[in-house]
């Protein structure tokens, strides 16, 4: 047996043309194209490859970019005016401040600084509250980006037994709260789990976002099971991902690839976001 592939690159490309079709709908009601404002601290050459890529990303769909870039040594105080300038400037209707941060900055104290209704990366405190609380509010793309991918590949969610390896701020403990609000039954896996496989085998969605790559291997997986990867790690042979794709998809019914599973769907739901940040647009919960 032979998984079906989650194919990210193929499903994203819908929802960009969604976004681009809700673009066009806006401006033909006279309105302004939706801005994203991104800012970029320092030289990091990976950082500077992603920015550049949510720019054409935004530009395809007809949503305006803002470039903001500071030297790698700026004062937080200047960042700060920065993200408040963008938060009181009404032509910007999304900032993503680009991470990592320098190492004298600390980025969550900057994130926060950013209006909750321009928070098209989710990031903040307060959206990351809203999503616990189950309220609406802006989601991070990543995660959001795997709910829409799970959907449109039609893998039911309600009731089944996630398991999600990894709890950072960015990816697993976000999708955790996504998947419970959609009635999955949900374990957070982290470097201290014990028996990392034999949790793992109970999952009938299982997903990677640890980090480490190929950490998860046969062992790990359930036959039938769907197995989402979000790691993406460059190697001697290129990029792989947390999941030893090969071995896994002997066994899963269904896995994202990488690159073109879940990368391009955290696109995608940037795009999304943006312009669901636009007041009274469109329902912003995912
Ligand atoms: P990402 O941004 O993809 O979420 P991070 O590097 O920020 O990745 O987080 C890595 C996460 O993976 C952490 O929550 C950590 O606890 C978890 N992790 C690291 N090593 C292991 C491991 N061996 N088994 C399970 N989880 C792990």
């Amino acid at each position: 047996a032979r998984a079906v592939l989650l194919d990210g690159r193929a499903v994203a490309a819908t929802l960009r043309e969604e976004t681009a079709a809700a673009v066009a709908a806006l401006r033909a009601r006279g309105r302004e194209a939706p801005a994203l404002a991104t800012i970029l601290v320092g030289e990091d050459p990976a950082s500077h490859v992603y920015v550049a890529a949510k720019h054409r990303a935004c530009e395809a769909v007809g949503i305006r970019s803002l470039d903001h870039r500071l030297p790698g040594d700026v004062e937080g105080e200047r960042l700060a005016e920065l993200i408040g300038s963008l938060n009181a400037d009404d032509a910007v209707s999304g900032i993503l401040l680009q991470l990592p941060l320098p190492s004298q900055l600390e980025a969550s104290e900057f994130i926060d600084l950013i209006d909750v209704g321009k928070d098209v990366d989710g990031l903040t405190t307060a959206n990351a509250g809203q999503l616990w609380r189950q309220r609406d509010g802006l989601r991070p793309c990543t995660p959001a980006g795997i709910i829409e991918l799970l959907d449109r590949c039609g893998v039911p969610i309600a009731g089944r037994h996630a398991v999600v390896v990894g709890r950072s701020d960015l990816v697993g403990r976000p999708l955790a709260g996504l998947l419970l609000r959609r009635d999955a039954t949900v374990t957070i896996c982290h470097r201290h789990t014990a028996d990392l496989p034999a949790v793992c085998r109970g999952a009938d969605i299982l997903v990677a976002a640890c980090g480490i790559p190929r950490l998860i291997g046969v062992e790990h997986v359930r036959p039938g099971a769907v197995v989402v990867d979000v790691g993406i790690t460059r190697t001697d042979d290129g990029l792989v991902g947390d999941v030893d794709f090969d071995a896994v998809a002997t066994v899963a019914a269904a896995i994202t690839p990488v690159p073109g599973g879940v990368g391009p769907m955290t696109i995608a739901l940037l795009l999304a976001n943006t312009v669901a940040a636009l007041p009274s647009t469109t329902d912003k919960d995912r």
